[in-house]
C-alpha cells in the first residue's frame, strides 16, 4: 500500500504518497494513543460523493477529545482534506482514512509537549468481507477475546489502540476458517464484530446491542436505524445474548468498510435459512440506494467532492 503513485494529505498539504512518512520514535507508534476514521466515497449520478462526511469528521474530533488530543485543524479543514484526497488521486469511489497521531518530540508515556498530527489518505476498496459474502452471507465465530469494558479503553472513541483487540479476534476467527469474529462484552452480552456493528432480526423486529455493551456508535448503524424506520420496521436496542443470535431469523453486520453484510452462521450454527434473509436484503438494497445517491430523502448525507 505504501509504494504507489498518488497524494496523501499530511498536516495541511498534499504530499507524494511515497513521501508520507513518520519517524520511528512517533509516540503513537509506541503507546497507541491516536484516533482514526473510515469513510467511503461513492460514484453517484451527480458525481463522486462522500457519505456522511460531517458525521465522520465529528466522530474523529470526539475521539481526539476523549483522548485529550487537540487536532490542530478545524472540522471544515478536515472535511476539505477528505475531498481533496479523493480528487488528487482521481478516485471515482473509494475508502478514506483520516488519522490523528502524536509526534516524536519526546517519548515518555505522557504525550504532553508533543505535536498532534493529522493525515488523510484514500484508495479504492471493494466489499470488505467479499462480494460473495454480500450476497450469501458470511460465517462468524464468537471470539475467545472479550470486547473492551467501557471504563478500560474508551469505547465511543475510534482509537488506534482499541484495534489490537479487533486484530486478535479477527485473526483467531479467520485462522479457524471463519470470515469474521463476534465479540462479547465483559458480562457476556453481544457487543460487536471486530470492525462492525451487529443486528439481528426476529419475528419481523430488528435488534441491536445498546452502546453500553461497548460497541462503537457506528455511522452505518445509525443509517440502518433510519432505513428501518422508513421501512416501518421496529428496532430495539437492548442487551443481546449469543444464543439469541443462534435462534434469530436473520443477522447482519454494518460498517463503513463492511457496509451491510449478511451473516449466515455463528459458531457453526445456521442462522435462519442460512442465507441472506429478506429483511436484510431490503435494508442492504435501501442502503446502497442511499449511498449511491438514488434516494433524494438522504441527498444531504452526500457531499460532492
Ligand atoms: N465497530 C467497530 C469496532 C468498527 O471498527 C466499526 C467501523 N468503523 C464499526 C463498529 C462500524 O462503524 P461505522 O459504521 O461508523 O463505520
Amino acid at each position: 500500500l505504501h509504494d504507489r503513485d498518488g497524494k496523501i494529505w499530511m498536516d495541511g498539504e498534499l504530499v507524494n504518497w511515497r513521501d508520507a512518512k513518520v519517524h520511528v520514535l512517533t509516540h503513537t507508534l509506541h503507546y497507541g494513543c491516536g484516533a482514526f476514521e473510515g469513510v467511503r466515497a461513492y460514484a453517484t449520478e451527480r458525481g463522486t460523493a462522500i457519505f456522511r462526511l460531517q458525521e465522520h469528521t465529528e466522530r474523529l474530533f470526539n475521539s481526539a477529545k476523549i483522548l485529550r488530543m487537540q487536532i490542530p485543524f478545524t472540522q471544515e479543514e478536515v472535511n476539505e482534506a477528505q475531498r481533496a484526497v479523493i480528487r488528487a488521486n482521481g478516485l471515482q469511489s473509494g475508502y478514506i482514512r483520516p488519522l490523528t497521531w502524536i509526534g516524536s518530540e519526546k517519548l515518555g508515556v505522557s504525550p504532553k509537549g508533543n505535536r498532534v498530527h493529522l493525515m488523510v489518505a484514500a484508495w479504492a476498496w471493494g466489499a470488505y468481507l467479499g462480494e460473495e459474502g454480500m450476497k450469501r452471507g458470511i460465517r462468524v465465530k464468537t471470539s475467545s477475546y472479550t470486547r473492551h469494558h467501557v471504563n478500560i479503553t474508551m469505547t465511543q472513541a475510534k482509537t488506534v489502540s482499541n484495534y489490537t483487540n479487533s486484530i486478535l479476534a479477527n485473526m483467531e476467527a479467520t485462522d479457524d476458517g471463519y470470515d469474521e469474529a463476534l465479540l462479547l462484552d465483559p458480562s457476556g452480552f453481544v457487543s460487536e464484530g471486530a470492525g462492525e456493528n451487529l443486528f439481528i432480526v426476529k419475528g419481523g423486529v430488528i435488534y441491536t446491542p445498546d452502546l453500553s455493551a461497548g460497541a462503537l456508535n457506528g455511522i452505518t448503524r445509525n443509517t440502518v436505524l433510519h432505513i428501518a424506520k422508513d421501512l416501518g420496521l421496529d428496532v430495539v436496542q437492548k442487551r443481546i445474548t449469543r444464543d439469541e443470535v443462534y435462534i434469530a431469523d436473520e443477522a447482519f453486520f454494518t460498517g463503513t468498510a463492511a457496509e451491510v453484510t449478511p451473516i449466515r452462521e455463528l459458531d457453526r450454527v445456521q442462522i435462519g435459512a442460512g442465507m441472506r434473509g429478506p429483511i436484510t436484503e431490503k435494508i442492504q438494497s435501501a442502503f446502497f440506494d442511499i449511498v449511491n445517491g438514488r434516494n433524494p430523502k438522504y441527498a444531504h448525507w452526500l457531499t460532492l467532492v
